[in-house]
């Protein structure tokens, strides 16, 4: 009988903390926030010339950290692994250029949108061809676990679609003459172009819409709230607009919802 008793009674206990588990209040506790952040994909994650993680999504997490007195610890993840690593707990959080997608919300959870691109296409300079649709039987790039790969199957199903784990590989390839393009945001294509002194360019036609929101694990709502207050906050005291300019060179064209107080 004591012993059905004290099994009961463990099992209520543990539920119950099961049940007040907090990621906020976890994070406040250790002093520190683990951010998943993507190495290279500027200008949102990078790493600078001096060796630094930098870029919008890096500064937007810091904005956020600051503003809950914790230190922030960097994780790098990619498109791939970045929405296991929430799941898994490898990082609290990740600022990783990820859309918000009704399909991505069924494992994880986001806050609001703090960033709107649209899928486009990088390709070499000497291109002649001017639309997506012109890519039938072309080699197209797209990353692992980023939207773009089937985005684009739907504009041009006879493209070959061929896959990079990283950002990088892809740019040699295309670079090489091994692949005829990549498609990812526009964003990162512009920068890429910029970069590339003249050997890359860009085709805006814009295939697809996508808004960034940070992700992190389901059902932490106090997390959420938090999060998504500070991204309204940034907008507020006009922390974002700095941002913006600091990274894109123009002031936005829209900014994150605010909602009332
Ligand atoms: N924003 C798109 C996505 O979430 C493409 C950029 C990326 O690879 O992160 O999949």
């Amino acid at each position: 009988m004591f012993t059905k008793f004290m099994l009961l009674f463990c099992s209520c206990f543990i539920f119950t903390n099961v049940l007040k588990a907090d990621k906020l209040a976890d994070i406040k506790k250790a002093g520190v926030m683990v951010a998943g952040i993507k190495y290279d994909f500027k200008p949102f994650g990078f790493i600078n010339k001096s060796g630094s993680i930098v870029g919008f999504d890096v500064d937007l997490l810091k904005y956020i950290a600051n503003s809950l007195n914790v230190g922030l610890k960097f994780k790098q993840v990619t498109s791939k692994t970045r929405i296991p690593m929430i799941v898994s707990g490898e990082v609290d959080v990740a600022a990783a250029s990820m859309t918000h997608k009704h399909k991505r919300d069924h494992v994880i959870d986001f806050s609001i949108s703090y960033f709107f691109d649209g899928q486009a296409m990088l390709v070499r300079s000497d291109e002649k061809e001017t639309s997506f649709r012109g890519f039938e039987n072309r080699k197209v790039a797209a990353i692992q676990g980023a939207t773009s790969g089937n985005n684009f199957k739907k504009v041009q199903p006879k493209a070959k679609i061929i896959y990079y784990q990283e950002y990088p590989q892809a740019v040699l390839s295309l670079l090489k003459g091994k692949v005829d393009a990549i498609t990812t945001d526009l964003v990162w294509c512009v920068t890429q172009a910029q970069d590339s002194r003249g050997k890359l360019k860009v085709l805006t036609e814009t295939l697809s819409y996508e808004p960034y929101g940070i992700g992190m694990s389901e059902n932490e709502s106090n997390l959420r709230d938090y999060i998504n207050f500070a991204i309204q906050d940034a907008v507020r005291d006009g922390f974002y607009e700095k941002l913006y300019i600091k990274w894109f060179g123009k002031k936005p064209e829209k900014l994150p919802e605010v909602w009332p107080n």
